[in-house]
């Protein structure tokens, strides 16, 4: 039996695909913003499943959702109907007033429904000629890892190997309003967009820019979908990061925290006019909008709404800006984000983040690089303050090199 993390990173890396480069730290307990590895280490979790635990690691009230459903009743496919997946509709549709939700089990999943949508609305709704639709999407997006979708992703390695990609989608340079606009042309059947790029290292776009695109959309009838898989749900200190700016998608898809962590569970949301479009045959997943998934998803999203998670994040958030904005070295380039959600990005010089991430290990906290020179720190949206505080003086012990603080236990 393994017992040390060398035995553990010995046995994943022998018997596993080796697509990921982890951090050589073995999780095996979660509670709140912590977790603790198999030597009993205790550490702060500040990646947060890339936003998926955003209620915290178990939260009992999703757990306790989680269990009474799957020793009830699991999965009936949806041959049949069952007594959960109508609330799980009403609790999405009562929070983002869209009228309708599609739910699927993964982001990528919930993207490939949306371009699906999309597609099929241009053509009997839009009138655009038959395999003509086009979709405009950004550099630096991350929307999953499908073949379609890495097919317009423009980071080099995600591509490199997996052609022959999907034809149909237009790449622009994120932020540019002008390059939104001279794309616009008949065919257009949506934007699909984060409104705060995660993936591409916390990029927050100029103020107004979510808003001129909403705009553009309505004047040239092309849907605006936002993926707010990473952004969405309470991560930004909103509820969703395109009330920033006042304005309502077309198509907004979900995933990552809408089960807390507990379980896959992703959905695309609309309107009739787009909704619709789907035909009975035309769409859908075995665990798509299973009970366990539909019984998780709304203890989740309940979470989030009774116990303030919002607007923590925003006040929290607020006070993690404050803080990092006040950092002396002269490592840090910039640091960018809204609510709980911030990139600190490195100069070149600091010889990228990952050696930063390794030393905040030492130190106790969990996190990641995002692209070469960003550290991203997304704690579990239930951190208090002190918490907040102990992870702060940390990472800016780290990033002056002073002394590595010890971990509260
Ligand atoms: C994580 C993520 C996805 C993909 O979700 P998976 O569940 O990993 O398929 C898509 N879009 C964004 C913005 C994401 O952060």
């Amino acid at each position: 039996m393994p017992t040390t993390t060398a035995d553990y990173v010995e046995l994943e890396d022998r018997y596993g695909a080796h697509n990921y480069h982890p951090l050589d730290v073995v999780i095996n307990r979660g509670e709140g913003v912590w977790v603790w590895d198999v030597e009993g280490r205790k550490y702060m979790d500040c990646l947060a499943a890339y936003s998926a635990v955003n209620q915290g690691h178990c939260h009992p009230k999703i757990v306790q959702a989680l269990i009474d459903q799957s020793s009830k009743m699991a999965l009936t496919s949806r041959a049949f109907r069952n007594d959960q997946l109508g609330l799980f509709y009403q609790k999405l549709t009562e929070l983002t007033g869209f009228s309708r939700t599609l739910p699927m089990n993964t982001g990528a999943e919930a993207v490939e429904t949306a371009i699906k949508a999309a597609r099929k609305w241009a053509y009997t709704v839009k009138g655009v000629g038959y395999n003509q639709a086009e979709i405009l999407v950004f550099s630096q997006n991350f929307h999953g890892r499908t073949t379609t979708i890495v097919g317009f992703s423009s980071e080099e390695q995600y591509r490199r190997g997996f052609g022959p990609f999907a034809p149909g989608f237009t790449l622009l340079p994120y932020g540019d309003i002008e390059a939104v606009a001279s794309a616009m042309n008949p065919n257009v059947a949506a934007v699909l967009i984060e409104p705060i790029q995660g993936e591409g290292g916390i990029i927050v776009p100029p103020q107004g820019y979510l808003a001129q695109i909403a705009d553009l959309c309505k004047e040239h009838r092309a849907l605006l979908m936002m993926d707010e898989i990473q952004s969405g749900l309470g991560r930004t200190g909103k509820m969703f990061a395109y009330e920033y700016e006042d304005i309502r998608p077309d198509v907004l898809i979900l995933g990552k925290a809408l089960s807390g962590g507990l379980y896959p569970v992703s959905v695309m949301l609309a309107d009739d006019e787009v909704m619709d479009v789907f035909q009975p045959g035309d769409h859908g997943s075995t665990y798509g909008g299973n009970p366990v998934a539909a019984a998780v998803g709304r203890a989740a999203l309940d979470v989030i709404v009774d116990e303030g998670l919002i607007e923590n994040s925003a006040v929290q958030g607020e006070y993690l800006m404050e803080r990092l904005a006040g950092v002396d070295s002269e490592m840090v380039k910039e640091v960018r984000g809204r609510g709980l959600w911030v990139g600190i990005e490195l100069h070149p010089e600091a010889g990228g983040a990952r050696r930063y991430c390794e030393a905040l290990q030492k130190a106790g906290l969990l996190c990641k690089e995002t692209h070469e020179h960003v550290i991203r720190i997304a704690p579990p949206l239930v951190i208090n303050r002190e918490e907040l505080d102990w992870a702060i003086d940390n990472l800016i012990g780290v990033l002056t090199g002073d002394r590595v603080l010890q971990a509260t236990s």
